[in-house]
């Protein structure tokens, strides 16, 4: 692959190490987009009708806010890092130097086509790496922005991109990588992590999941129901962290359901396809996928589909059975089932089903419960009281576990992602402490009753 072979050629002649050089790239980079920001607006209107408040909250202004942020600093982040030395090796300095990984590779998939294949690549860039940005395919306006961008941003043997689906993506991950970032979903994000094996590349993985919305009896319901329509229908539920599923006190079940017709109205009107802010599915197979969903189910709102505009309105859905579609696997759509639950014990089958997932939110004003399902159970990350906000705050980090994905990032954790951190004891020569050396001559004693000896 002719560009990834410039690319190694680019990092081996240390062209990426100057910060002033990584500075620069980040700022050509910041001033195209922020220049086609009108143009990113109607790629991702065209590709799924996606409204420009949603486009402009969490593509453009989301990546500009990382490069501000990583641009004030990037100077800090990238110095070595001194920490105490250890009585073993007094005396001496010990430092902690952030080295690029080398050849970096992102896959990015087609649901915030841009902040995803973008966010990891301003960290790429701080952090001293190339990088080969592979777009969703499914997505082809944003693709073909993203390359416009990247072209006019970087030497190609710094930054390039490479458009393609299922095959290029093989044929990029047959290479070998010094760090691969790929977002997208569980089944090929095992694909990617058996690839990254065979040359050991480390890798992240944003991958997706089930994610369960606990509302409990206690719960403020006009106010819960408000914030969980906000991040289901958002993007047209096509959102990794959005609600899957609702778990329901029975004692609230049916004030709950008036709430969330009530929000959705006030949302998207009395009939979403007239409203401007309401995305679409993103292709006729997703858009198919979603309907087989709705096949035999108990419909509660919503429901209408248009095949034409892969228009899905926002749906509610009462009590899916255990083994219907619906609750097989990742929605990914703006489909809402309903589920009530009576014990709390109750809700352990469903939260130990589909492994650990990307997000859970627990709507209660019981103290004692979100803790309980904080610290009893396993997921990538969540809220409580809310949904989807904890990605908002960079000095969180941001990924899965178990399933639903290896490593997170934004803010220092993304430079901190793509540097390997290398660890150097820098000793002097004035002083030798003998013991150290055979024949040992300390008394074994001794040697257990030092304190802070490492
Ligand atoms: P996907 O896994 O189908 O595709 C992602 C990328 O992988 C695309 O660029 C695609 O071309 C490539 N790809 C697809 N099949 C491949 C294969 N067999 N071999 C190699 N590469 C392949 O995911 P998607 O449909 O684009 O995105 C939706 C999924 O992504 C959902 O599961 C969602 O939860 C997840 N997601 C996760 C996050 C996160 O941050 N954790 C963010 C967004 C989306």
């Amino acid at each position: 692959m002719q560009q990834l072979e410039q690319q190694r050629i680019f990092f081996k002649n240390q062209n990426t190490k100057d910060l002033g050089f990584r500075k620069k790239a980040l700022k050509r980079l910041q001033e195209e987009i922020v220049a086609r920001e009108d143009a990113i607006c109607d790629a991702l209107y065209a590709d799924f009708k996606k409204p420009k408040f949603e486009t402009l909250a969490a593509e453009t202004q989301f990546v500009l806010a990382e490069i501000k942020n990583t641009l004030k600093k990037l100077h800090y982040w990238a110095a070595p890092e001194r920490v105490h030395g250890s009585l073993m090796n007094w005396p001496s300095s010990d430092y902690i130097y952030k080295e690029p990984y080398g050849n970096v590779l992102i896959i990015a998939p087609w649901n915030y086509p841009f902040q995803l294949a973008l966010a990891p690549l301003i960290a790429a860039v701080a952090a001293g790496n190339t990088a080969i940005v592979k777009p969703s395919e499914v997505t082809p306006h944003t693709a073909n922005i993203i390359e416009a961008i990247i072209k006019a941003s970087f030497d190609a043997a710094h930054v390039a991109v490479v458009q393609g689906g299922v095959d290029t993506s093989q044929a990029l991950l047959a290479q070998k990588w010094d760090y691969i970032f790929f977002t997208g979903s569980t089944r090929v994000g095992k694909i990617v992590y058996e690839s990254a094996a065979k040359h050991l590349t480390p890798v992240t993985l944003e991958l997706g999941g089930k994610n369960p919305t606990i509302v409990d009896g206690t719960a403020a319901i006009a106010k819960a129901a408000k914030r969980i329509v906000w991040g289901k229908f958002l993007n047209a539920g096509q959102t990794c962290i959005a609600t899957d599923y609702i778990l329901v006190h029975r004692s609230v079940k049916e004030q709950l359901i008036a709430e969330l017709k009530k929000s959705i109205t006030a949302a998207y009107g009395e009939d979403a396809s007239n409203s401007n802010d309401y995305a679409r599915t993103v292709s006729a197979e997703h858009f198919g996928g979603l309907k087989e969903m709705l096949q035999g189910e108990e419909i509660l709102f919503g429901g209408q589909t248009d095949a034409t505009d892969n228009f899905v309105a926002p749906t509610l859905v009462n009590e899916p059975k255990w083994d219907s579609k619906l609750m097989e696997g990742e929605i990914f759509g703006p489909i809402l089932p309903i589920i009530s639950y009576e014990k709390e014990e109750d809700l352990t089958p469903y939260l130990e089903r589909y492994g650990k997932p990307l997000a859970t939110y627990v709507f209660s004003t019981r103290k004692s419960f979100q803790k309980k399902i904080i610290e009893n159970h396993s997921f990538g990350g969540g809220a409580i009281n809310d949904t989807v906000i904890q990605i908002t705050n960079k000095r969180l980090p941001f990924g899965g576990v178990g399933n639903s994905g290896i490593g997170a990032y934004h803010g220092k954790r993304s430079f901190d992602l793509f540097s390997h951190h290398k660890s150097i004891v820098k000793k002097a020569n004035w002083f030798e402490a003998p013991v150290r050396y055979p024949p040992y001559t300390l008394p074994m004693g001794i040697i257990k009753r030092i304190k802070h000896l490492f």
